[in-house]
């Protein structure tokens, strides 16, 4: 990949890598909240680091290859764009940059199966559960597992709950408030149908008319932030044609599903349906940002007894589509919740996407020195809003040896009005 920086070289998409790197004034405010410069200690694994290698291989002064293994260290959760005081978009410059560079990446093969097999499977339920069934079968001969494999391996899960279909509709209890679409999620709904549920019954008993529509799929954001940005077009074309435009809102459920959505303006940039993705990015709220917004008919009754819970922002909720004082609002607003910080809040736990997969060393010191930080608040709860943050707690806590809970806000909400939180 060799590029010169003039934007005429780069079409219309050139500005989404151009304006991040020129807005840079390399001042380093980010590096304390960026995961792999905390951990790595190296400049070349910091944002400003990355953002510089990224304007050499764009002016043609160093071979992609170089920058690569820095590059993939990044686990594109946009701590960084947080703490930037420059208003500096690294996310859309990442996404952009891997988008041009990996059709020309060469991986070994067991690396490119290792990743054919995260982007084929993950936003595929059917395909998904039969690679948990192949992976309880693959742990037990784990040393006959390719190496590469073996992280995949041991992060499928052991058991996975009863498939439970959403209905195609959440009648509003009540005055009708507003009526959203729910995005149901591919592998969310694989390893917990409970939180698309959740979502339907707590926004229908605060009078909003919830539909599934039919048709819609994966959003597209593991393949879009793996830089798979034509296969995530893909997928998000039969969002484009799925989802109504006659709803208040498209809801979603998960961080990641929320900032990918968001992001199809950007996706579908100089192409035929750039208007129609604006629209739908438009639209896109998660779920806790809509019902704080919207405000709660009635609050939870009290809790039977207090409970600690401490908030885990997810990088792509809070950093991604900025939302933070929602869900930590939803969550006050129960009688009984004790609302906890962890220490290094802005800090992603490594799960990001397929990164998990990809660069498990990484990722698992990433999610221990989570587990270690909010088992440290002396919560008996966990809250997040994405299933790949709870997957990956609720790993780590286990390996801790202190399984505590880890739900969804909207789970927590729905089973403190169910009374049985
Ligand atoms: S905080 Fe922003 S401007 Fe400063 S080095 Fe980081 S990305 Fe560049
Ligand atoms: S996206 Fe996250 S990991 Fe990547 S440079 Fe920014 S803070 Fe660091």
């Amino acid at each position: 990949m060799k590029h010169e920086i003039p934007i005429e070289e780069l079409g219309v998409r050139g500005p989404l890598m151009t304006a991040p790197i020129e807005s840079c004034v390399h001042c380093g405010f980010c590096l304390p909240t960026c995961p792999t410069y905390v951990t790595m200690g190296e400049e070349m694994d910091s944002p400003r680091g990355r953002i510089f290698l990224m304007k050499e291989v764009l002016e043609g002064k160093m071979e992609v290859e170089l920058a690569q293994p820095y590059l993939d260290n990044c686990l594109g959760c946009q701590a960084c764009e947080t703490a930037c005081p420059s208003g500096v978009k690294y996310g859309d410059l990442i996404t952009e940059f891997r988008g041009r560079a990996e059709p020309e990446r060469k991986r070994p093969p067991a690396q490119r199966l290792r990743r054919e097999l995260a982007l084929r499977t993950l936003p595929d339920g059917r395909r998904f559960r039969a690679a948990a069934k192949t992976g309880a079968v693959a742990r037990k001969a784990r040393p006959l597992v390719p190496k590469p494999l073996r992280p995949m391996v041991d992060l499928l899960p052991e058991q996975l709950p009863a498939r439970r279909p959403l209905p195609a509709s959440f009648p509003a209890a009540g005055e009708r408030r507003a009526r959203v679409a729910l995005l149901a999620g591919c592998v969310q709904q694989e390893l917990d149908p409970e939180i698309g549920w959740a979502a339907g019954r707590v926004l229908a008993r605060n009078g909003v008319e919830v539909i599934v529509p039919a048709g819609q799929g994966c959003c597209g954001s593991l393949a879009l932030h793996a830089g798979e940005a034509e296969g995530a077009r893909k997928l998000a074309r039969r969002n484009l044609a799925a989802f109504p435009a006659d709803v208040d809102a498209v809801i979603t459920t998960a961080a990641g599903c929320g900032s990918g959505m968001r992001e199809y303006g950007a996706l579908f940039l100089g192409e035929p349906e750039e208007e129609a993705a604006e629209r739908l990015a438009g639209r896109t709220r998660d779920v806790a940002e809509f019902l704080a917004e919207l405000g709660l008919a009635a609050p939870p009754p009290a809790l039977p007894a207090p409970r600690r819970v401490a908030y885990q922002d997810a990088c792509h909720l809070a950093h991604a589509q900025k939302v933070t004082a929602a869900p930590r609002r939803l969550l006050a607003a129960i009688d009984g919740v004790e609302l906890l910080a962890p220490a290094e809040a802005e800090l992603c736990c490594g799960s990001a996407g397929i990164y998990n997969v990809e660069r498990p060393e990484v990722a698992a010191e990433l999610g221990e020195r989570k587990a270690r930080n909010l088992l440290a608040t002396g919560a008996d709860l966990i809250a997040s809003g994405n299933i790949g943050c709870l997957t990956q707690l609720q790993n780590h806590l286990a390996k801790l040896g202190r399984p505590i809970p880890a739900l969804h806000t909207i789970q927590i909400l729905d089973r403190a009005y169910s009374q049985t939180l």
